[in-house]
């Protein structure tokens, strides 16, 4: 375990090289957005939205006011009370406000895993606090190749500094979600006053959400968000979810806007959870994708390219020494953008795609058999 110190690993899901996102046929497999719900099905959902709404007025928080609407679904969605869901703009805003809450002094430490989602290190930084990461295994062989080292991550939370650990599951970048087990293992362990910041953004994706282990632990908060499987990324929507009704007053009263959504972001998420079914449907699809993408990939398997071979989320992971070639090859040659992620572990460097739908995923294992076959 060690304290941050590396500027790479304090960027958000920064490329270390330019993405031009204006070229026209660009194919975005970089950012673990959702392509694999059309554009349109929330589209016309967006329209009826817009039809709807008077734009001179307020978001409202009261009777059947938007936020109260989506607060009560959020909970429905997740198994809870109303009363247990806090909303945001987007799970960023959310993460960054949780840290204020709770890194106040210089000494205060947020406990978290490396590699994972630079966010929790970047806001915990901000707010002077120190960064305690594990690092997690590796090994393409085992069956989990990214193994948690929850014994090593408990003792870490039980120095008295302590605050907050951030756990993303599934994690990005390494696509696994930790067991439930571990998971209820890791609160078991942790003292009550550090609180788990359990982010599940690609939850639909996973295998199991945790949300069964809010009324048990006051001291687990649940981080979701509407940009992923509810294809809601430019919107800004997320929402956290905990028992503990001091820990979201705090939050409400102190550290969120009175108005952190829109009328209308609120609205469409309203909206889309009222079709969490078909939204469902298409995230079963994005996993029925990702096993023929991770197959077809393992066919490329050759000295110097492998795939991992499980995901929990909607990207896949390919460990390559060509990594950067690969990636600035597949954006110039082809116009697919992939996320590549130098010394991501071990010192090994990976390229992280998204699942896209079977004609871009097609074309990105064309692309990549091409390049492969010269270098
Ligand atoms: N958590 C994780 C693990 C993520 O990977 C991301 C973004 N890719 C986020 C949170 C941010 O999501 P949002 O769009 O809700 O800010």
């Amino acid at each position: 375990m060690g304290e941050t110190t590396m500027k790479q690993t304090l960027r958000y899901e920064q490329s270390p090289f330019e993405i031009d996102y204006s070229l026209p046929g660009l194919l975005r497999m970089n950012l673990n957005e959702n392509l694999v719900l059309p554009a349109s099905f929330v589209r016309k959902t967006l329209r009826e939205c817009e039809r709807r709404i008077d734009s001179r007025f307020y978001p409202s928080d009261i009777d059947d006011g938007e936020m109260k609407n989506l607060k009560a679904l959020v909970a429905g969605y997740c198994g809870a009370r109303e009363n247990m869901v806090e909303l945001g703009c987007g799970s960023d805003q959310l993460i960054d406000l949780l840290c204020r809450m709770k890194l106040g002094r210089s000494t205060d430490e947020l406990v978290t895993v490396r590699p994972t989602f630079s966010m929790y290190a970047l806001r915990a930084k901000r707010c002077g606090a120190r960064i305690v990461q594990v690092p997690l295994g590796f090994s393409l062989v085992a069956d989990n190749p990214f193994p948690l080292k929850t014994g090593e991550l408990a003792s870490a939370c039980r120095s008295e500094n302590g605050k907050i650990l951030a756990l993303a599951s599934p994690n990005n970048p390494t696509a696994i979600q930790y067991e439930l087990e571990q998971i209820r293992e890791i609160l078991d362990s942790v003292p009550s006053r550090v609180f788990l910041l359990l982010d599940e953004a690609y939850v639909e994706f996973g295998r199991y959400n945790a949300a069964s282990l809010l009324r048990r632990y006051p001291n687990l908060i649940l981080l979701r968000t509407f940009s992923k499987a509810f294809g809601l990324a430019s919107h800004r929507i997320g929402y956290i979810v905990s028992s503990n009704r001091d820990l979201l007053d705090e939050f409400e009263d102190g550290f969120q806007y009175p108005f952190p959504l829109t009328t209308l972001s609120a609205m469409l998420a309203g909206e889309l959870l009222r079709a969490k079914k078909a939204i469902l449907r298409y995230a079963e699809e994005t996993k029925k994708l990702r096993g023929e993408l991770i197959e077809s990939l393992r066919l490329l398997d050759c000295q110097g390219f492998r795939v991992v071979p499980k995901s929990d989320a909607n990207f896949v992971l390919v460990e390559s020494p060509h990594a950067e070639k690969l990636a600035k090859s597949l954006l110039r040659d082809y116009k697919i953008a992939v996320k590549y992620m130098p010394r991501m572990i071990e010192n090994k460097s990976f390229i992280r795609i998204t699942v896209g739908t079977r004609t871009m995923n097609t074309a990105l294992l064309k692309a990549l058999r091409e390049i492969l076959g010269r270098l």
